[in-house]
């Protein structure tokens, strides 16, 4: 059993935005050299999330607009009346960031079979930035042998 674990740069410049980090995920997975196994992406915060979906520019801005009716940025948040108010972090005020987030999910997995990432001819892995631009950090941790 071998493992590789490799923590992406990933510069974002608003939210929301989906960024397409599928190439620099499978130059990691053809580095690490596995025949067989899976590539877990994570990404290390509450205000930014991965998915996988279709890279098609319209659909992406459909996505965004999506995520705004669903969790409105100027519903009135708890967090950001307390949480944001108390701290001195500098933070904007993200409630809505946070709650788009948790329908989104932290992580995706994807089978390697024969040395390779199985996508489907559509699919794209996102860092989906949720809050403001900013640098995030997205672990790519693969096993198999
Ligand atoms: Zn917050």
């Amino acid at each position: 059993m071998k493992f590789l674990s490799r923590t992406l740069e990933v510069k974002t410049e608003r939210g929301p935005q989906f960024v397409d980090i599928t190439d620099h995920v499978e130059e990691a997975a053809r580095e690490c050299g596995l025949l067989n196994g899976f590539a877990v992406v994570f990404s290390k915060h509450t205000t930014a999330a991965i998915r996988i979906n279709e890279a098609e520019p319209h659909l992406l801005r459909d996505m965004e607009q999506m995520l705004g009716d669903v969790v409105p940025a100027g519903n009135d948040y708890a967090h950001n009346k307390y949480a944001h108010a108390l701290s001195n972090n500098g933070e904007r005020p993200n409630g809505h960031s946070h709650c788009q987030q948790l329908l989104l999910g932290a992580s995706e997995s994807v089978p390697i079979v024969n040395g390779r990432l199985t996508f489907g001819p559509w699919q794209r892995l996102f860092l989906v930035e949720l809050d403001h631009g900013r640098d995030r950090e997205v672990v790519v941790h693969l096993v198999g042998e």
